[in-house]
């Protein structure tokens, strides 16, 4: 029997979970010692943890390409030591932490957990116990191994790619609505390890390129041409994602298609992603997304919001001067992140 223990890197970025009240109540970041001083059972566990934290520990609304890079940085470094990795993470932002670093980490044959908390750990009644205790014996589990980026959050280990933070007040702050959770925790942690991706045969890369000249144009009932007008004319921009309605529709106004043929004439990419938190866009279903479908919109299937805004950036920021590629592989799943059967890409 193999008697060495497994050994987590535990990464600290930010978030709730280590924040304390400043004179005027406000919560503000803090430093990793504190997460030691209100959780002293971490030096007790059956598996090595070591930590460190971003030089620069943030409230993630204020996440940025460069701190994915400084997180997926750390855990390239120090991959061969360790048999699994925690980032512990605000809850706002965590979702495009998780998928950025999904799209970055090709080949990932060891699991990276994110996890945060609704309240700072050193409060009684904090959820962070329980979700960093959790992450960890997932990252260090040595009879199952999910290769992938995930989130752990109240009971549940969700793919990265696939959550979203769906509430400021429960516990149960992520859901993933259009694939299964990966993993359920009650007296034992049970794995649906069927549902993981599969150990990759390839060596590790890790991408760090993005390109956030992107925007999101959130559709609603009485928009206007100006709005419309002055995304698409935004000065630079390479992609643009339209949040459209149901199964993908957006209004057939003659105007509307002439802004978006404008932007794909600029050589800026169009995708559609659905406002709706289940289900697909099916381009052509209805008339309303025909002229879309007509004049070269990408259709985003059954992606999330912040793995379609991830994606965009990362596939811009890696084909700089290819955007047939672009469109090519954003129709395409590559980590998982949209349900297409049997099209998943080498990318
Ligand atoms: N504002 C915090 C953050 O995302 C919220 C949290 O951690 O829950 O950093």
């Amino acid at each position: 029997m193999n008697s060495r223990k497994n050994k987590v890197l535990l990464i600290y970025t930010g978030g709730t979970i280590g924040m304390v009240q400043d004179e005027s109540g406000a919560l503000q970041p803090f430093a990793m010692e504190r997460i030691y001083d209100a959780l002293p059972l971490l030096h007790r566990t059956n598996y090595i943890i070591d930590s460190c934290q971003l030089e620069k520990i943030i409230d993630s609304s204020n996440m940025t390409p460069e701190f994915w890079i400084d997180i997926a940085t750390i855990i390239e470094q120090r991959y061969d030591e360790y048999d699994g990795f925690v980032v512990l993470h605000g809850t706002d932002t965590m979702a495009y932490t998780a998928s950025a670093l999904s799209f970055m980490f090709k080949n990932l044959s060891k699991p990276i957990v994110l996890t945060g908390s609704q309240l700072p750990l050193g409060m009684l009644r904090s959820d962070g116990r329980e979700n960093i205790i959790c992450a960890l014996e997932i990252a260090s589990c040595k009879d199952v191994v999910m290769p992938e980026v995930m989130i752990f959050f109240e009971n549940h280990l969700y793919r990265g790619n696939r959550s979203t933070k769906v509430s400021a007040e429960n516990f149960d702050a992520f859901s993933s609505f259009n694939y299964p959770s990966l993993a359920k925790a009650g007296i034992t942690i049970s794995f649906k390890s069927h549902l993981s991706l599969p150990l990759p045969e390839g060596k590790l890369k890790v991408r760090k390129q993005f390109d956030n000249r992107i925007a999101v144009l959130k559709l609603f009932p009485g928009i206007t041409s100006e709005v419309v007008t002055a995304i698409v004319r935004t000065p630079g921009l390479q992609g643009l994602i339209v949040e459209t309605f149901g199964s993908g529709n957006a209004p057939t106004e003659p105007w509307f298609i002439d802004a978006l043929q404008e932007a794909l004439n600029r050589d800026v990419i169009v995708f559609n992603v659905t406002q709706c938190k289940a289900g697909a866009v099916r381009m052509r279903q209805y008339q309303a997304s025909c002229d879309m479908d007509r004049i070269g919109v990408i259709g985003g299937h059954d992606i999330t919001i912040e793995a379609a805004v991830t994606k965009m950036m990362y596939l811009l920021g890696n084909f700089p001067n290819d955007k047939a590629k672009v469109c090519d592989r954003l129709g395409k799943s590559l980590r998982g992140e949209m349900s297409i059967e049997g099209e998943t890409d080498d990318f």
